[in-house]
């Protein structure tokens, strides 16, 4: 019959907890986590624009070797080109100087020439050479003997240099040949007869695809693919490579280089960057640009920036590996901790409570107990310790069983954590059936009322035995108020109210007594 004793009129244990006893190891974890986080975050972002921004000075770096390289290239091809026609131009000044020189002659002065310069210099030149008169006609070429005399009056560099008496030469435009549907361009000087009247033009024809075969074999440098080179006059009339090549400038960039915002870049280093305004993204291409100082002549190099961020994310794929890597393992790690964290505040926690009546235990009360007094202390506020135990208890145990003890045990462990309910008040179980409180700012007086609350709570505790019988409990409770002047009263305090206790035992039990020092 004595192992199932009800307590009957329990409430829901409260769950009563003296103080929080809070681990700030988990917080401490956090923090550390999320600074490791922001720590790698940071750290990689300022990595990643490093390595941008190195990406995209390489990139005009080799933008500008090409640009020169190509620069060279197209200045040493006129340039070969010029000092043909002015070995010609001379010879001619020369028959100019004995009168009006014919079709035989200039042929021949053409072939010599020609032949002369190709065997001195050791080149073969691009293209034919004409000779056209002050008229417009043309009157000779190299090579073969011409009879037709076709009308060169309306070409670019025969009324350039007839309107323009101060130019020494002139170069292009860009024109498709459709009699050998190849590009070509010319470059041609002026001659002047004995008197220093304009006799007519000399004129080199110069063949795109030559130019363009020395320029792919020499300009790619880098072996940079979607890197190009454009070579352009002031007005974009000459544009090269011409279009219809693969080589011929993408629609963005003849768009960059007729708005010439080149003219910016100029004074600017020489780099820029063209946002072609295309129907629905923007292309960045990345320009740069040089100008000849022999020719009236510009010479670009362009790379799509796309091309470059597409390195960037390729080229960077073990870096995002690593951080990916990194951050997931130290993400495991931090719940792994925070986990661990919270089984030793578990285990914290559970060390400071009593197993049985799960209110705190003794060693709670050690800890707590000198926080509490200094507190009193410095507030000079009162502070009461009750002591209470349990009333023949021994008997209780003999009579229905020390497992029922137990529930009548449990029974008034929570009828003393509910009297003693504000957030201050400690109830620990100090050993077998006694127990403390520690009641901080309570005076003599509200202790006293809180000692008889006490007496009649217990007293109402309502058991039950299996065969219908209602045990009744009491307890004795000894209660001291102090104003805390030294810490040292801590185990006075509890002394004093164990003495107490003990009087009430001698005068007939189920009552409290306050601790008289006078009468000690
Ligand atoms: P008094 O009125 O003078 O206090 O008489 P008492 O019989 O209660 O004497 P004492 O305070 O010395 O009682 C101690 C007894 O309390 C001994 C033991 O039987 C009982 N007791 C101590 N701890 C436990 C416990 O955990 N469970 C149970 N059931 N009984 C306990
Ligand atoms: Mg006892
Ligand atoms: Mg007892």
């Amino acid at each position: 019959m004595s192992a199932d004793l009800k307590h009957l009129n329990s409430k829901n244990s409260q769950q009563y907890l003296g103080v929080k006893f809070n681990s700030r190891i988990s917080q401490t974890i956090t923090r550390l986590y999320i600074f490791t986080v922001l720590a790698v975050l940071i750290g990689s972002s300022i990595a990643l624009l490093q390595n941008w921004e190195l990406r995209v000075k390489d990139t005009q770096s080799k933008l500008v070797r090409s640009a020169n390289l190509v620069n060279f290239l197209i200045e040493t091809n006129l340039a070969i080109a010029e000092k043909s026609l002015k070995t010609t131009q001379a010879a001619f000044t020369q028959a100019l100087a004995s009168g009006p020189v014919d079709a035989q002659l200039a042929t021949q002065l053409l072939d010599k020439n020609y032949q002369r310069f190709k065997t001195y210099n050791n080149v073969d030149l691009f293209g034919l050479e004409f000779f056209v008169n002050a008229q417009g006609q043309l009157v000779a070429r190299s090579g073969i003997p011409s009879n037709e005399k076709i009308d060169f009056s309306d070409r670019f560099y025969f009324y350039q240099l007839r309107d323009h008496p101060e130019l020494t030469r002139a170069i292009g435009p860009l024109v498709f040949a459709r009699t050998t549907k190849t590009w070509l361009f010319h470059i041609s000087v002026p001659l002047h007869d004995k008197a220093g009247k304009f006799a007519g033009v000399l004129v080199q024809q110069l063949s795109e695809t030559d130019i363009a075969n020395s320029l792919t074999q020499y300009s790619d440098v880098d072996n940079f693919e979607q890197l190009m080179t454009h070579v352009t006059n002031a007005d974009a009339s000459f544009v090269f490579p011409p279009p219809g090549t693969p080589e011929s400038p993408s629609q963005e960039i003849q768009q960059a280089l007729k708005h010439r915002p080149a003219q910016e870049a100029l004074t600017n280093g020489g780099a820029f960057q063209w946002n072609a305004p295309a129907q629905k993204n923007t292309k960045h291409v990345l320009m740069q640009v040089v100008k000849s100082s022999v020719y009236d002549l510009e010479t670009y190099a362009s790379f799509p920036e796309t091309r470059i961020q597409h390195e960037f994310w390729y080229g960077n794929r073990p870096f995002f590996l690593f951080v990916l890597v990194g951050m997931s393992i130290s993400t495991a790690i931090f719940f792994y901790l925070l986990q661990l964290s919270k089984k030793l505040t578990q285990a914290q926690t559970a060390s400071l409570y009593d197993a049985l009546t799960k209110v705190h235990n003794r060693r709670a009360l050690d800890e707590i107990l000198p926080v509490l007094l200094s507190d009193a202390m410095r507030s000079q506020e009162p502070i009461s310790v009750l002591f209470i135990d349990i009333d023949h208890f021994r008997f209780f145990n003999k009579k229905y069983g020390h497992e029922s003890g137990d529930t009548a045990l449990v029974a008034v462990a929570q009828t003393l954590a509910d009297c003693a309910s504000r957030p201050l008040d400690f109830v620990c179980r100090w050993g077998g059936e006694e127990f403390v409180i520690v009641l901080p700012k309570t005076n003599s007086h509200a202790a006293q009322k809180i000692a008889h609350e006490i007496l009649n709570a217990v007293r109402a505790v309502q058991l039950e035995s299996r065969n219908g019988e209602h045990p009744s409990i009491t307890v004795s409770v000894g209660y001291v108020t102090d104003t805390v002047t030294s810490i040292q009263t801590q185990d006075d305090l509890i002394d004093q109210a164990d003495q107490a206790m003990r009087q009430a035992k001698s005068q007939g039990r189920d009552q409290c007594v306050a601790y008289e020092p006078i009468d000690r």
